[in-house]
């Protein structure tokens, strides 16, 4: 047998497997899981039957063609006309289509990062931004988070001493809307210093925001993009959450040189996002299935929010502290006194429940006492149940810390 692991370059050497992915190995059928991500699939459009099959056969010569590397022309112009309602404005030359938001981390990364640059992320962030840019073996400088986001002293402190180790500044990687992993939304007021700071300090912030659309409580938070007047703001969104994940098409807005050395990265990464996915997308855009869709997707997904935050309030012991999301996919529950990754294979095996520990969300691994609680895929039914083992498991693993 050929020795693998003799072939692999140092990058690969450092990835590791996804703590999450050998956890949900164990997650078995009678196990209710709200460790997942996943968009309910009730609310995939079937239109999309009807427009895969309009696409192949009148835009054939196209959709199953070769494209662009930068994206379908048309699809970029939707989305133009489809991002000028937050009040970002945008050129064609300023939009690259890419393989879901996924790919844009992957190349910004790749096109930016340096083994010890320095790059800031929120504390905690998203588990696939982390594993994204970790391959081109940057310094991560996460800072703590309090209920309005990020903040803005830390921030300024962790930007002054990056500065002052001589440890150049990537960017700032920021979720600002119903954040993955805790729902926290940045207030207006963070987002406006957060723009000045970025402005002081000649800083890019790239800014990941799928989950906008989903705002629960009419409480309206522009995009950072929309405020951004010198154009330091790198702004992704994606299709995954508002027609469906598996079609993996997403895109970024930014600055034309930008754009270009991105689209000089993806062409030898995958040529171009799949034209016939781009062109499901265009016509969904079109024929106004995603505009439809979104109040639906956002009318369900705010049942069980509230289902979820009703039913933490009844079950919980009072050491468990939890957030109020606004909008998106999930709340970020915490207790004292106990270590959520050391918790969960109890909890998946005697009490038939799976969460997200918060450990893998830092760029330091570090926090142990939180976890991350998916509302979106379980029903409503299995949200209070769910999070009713969920909190015996937790009663159970309080009171033997205890003694
Ligand atoms: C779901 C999600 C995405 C979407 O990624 P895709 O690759 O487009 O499916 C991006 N960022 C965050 C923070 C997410 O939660």
């Amino acid at each position: 047998m050929m020795d693998i692991k003799s072939l692999l370059s140092e990058r690969t050497q450092f990835m590791k497997a996804s703590d999450i992915r050998e956890l949900l190995k164990w997650v078995t059928e009678d196990v209710i899981s709200l460790g997942g991500g996943m968009p309910d699939p009730s609310t995939f459009p079937r239109e999309l039957a009807d427009i895969a099959r309009d696409v192949i056969i009148t835009k054939g010569s196209s959709a199953l063609q070769y494209g662009k590397t930068e994206g379908v022309d048309d699809l970029k112009d939707e989305l133009i006309r489809f991002m000028a309602k937050d009040g970002i404005k945008a050129s064609r030359e300023e939009i690259i289509i890419t393989t879901g938001s996924q790919e844009a981390l992957d190349l910004i990364g790749r096109i930016t990062i340096n083994a010890g640059d320095a790059v800031i992320t929120e504390r905690p962030t998203y588990l696939a931004a982390l594993q994204a840019f970790k391959a081109y073996r940057p310094r991560i400088i996460g800072v703590d988070m309090d209920s309005d986001g990020m903040i803005m002293t830390k921030l300024e402190d962790a930007i002054r001493k990056s500065i002052n180790d001589g440890n150049k500044i990537k960017f700032i990687y920021v979720i600002p809307t119903c954040q993955n992993p805790t729902g926290i939304s940045m207030s207006i007021d963070r987002r406006k210093h957060l723009m000045e700071l970025a402005s002081k300090y000649d800083l890019l912030i790239v800014e990941d925001n799928p989950y906008s659309y989903f705002l629960f409580d009419g409480i309206y938070v522009p995009p950072l993009k929309s405020m951004d007047t010198e154009n330091r703001v790198v702004y992704m969104s994606t299709f995954s959450k508002i027609i469906a994940p598996g079609i993996r098409v997403g895109w970024v807005v930014g600055d034309k040189d930008l754009i270009r050395w991105i689209a000089m990265a993806k062409q030898a990464v995958d040529l171009h996002t799949s034209t016939l996915s781009q062109y499901i997308a265009l016509e969904a855009l079109r024929r106004g299935i995603i505009e439809r869709n979104i109040p639906k997707i956002r009318e369900a997904y705010k049942v069980k929010r509230d289902a979820m935050l009703d039913a933490l309030a009844k079950y919980m012991p009072e050491q468990v502290t939890w957030t109020r999301p606004i909008g998106g996919m999930f709340v970020w529950a915490s207790a004292q006194g106990i270590r959520t990754e050391d918790m969960l294979p109890m909890a998946v095996s005697k009490y038939k429940v799976a969460y997200v520990p918060g450990k893998s969300f830092y760029p330091d691994e570090d926090v142990h006492t939180s976890m991350r609680l998916n509302f979106t895929y379980p029903s409503v039914d299995m949200i209070y149940e769910g999070i009713r083992r969920l909190s015996n498991a937790i009663k159970e693993e309080l009171s033997k810390n205890q003694h």
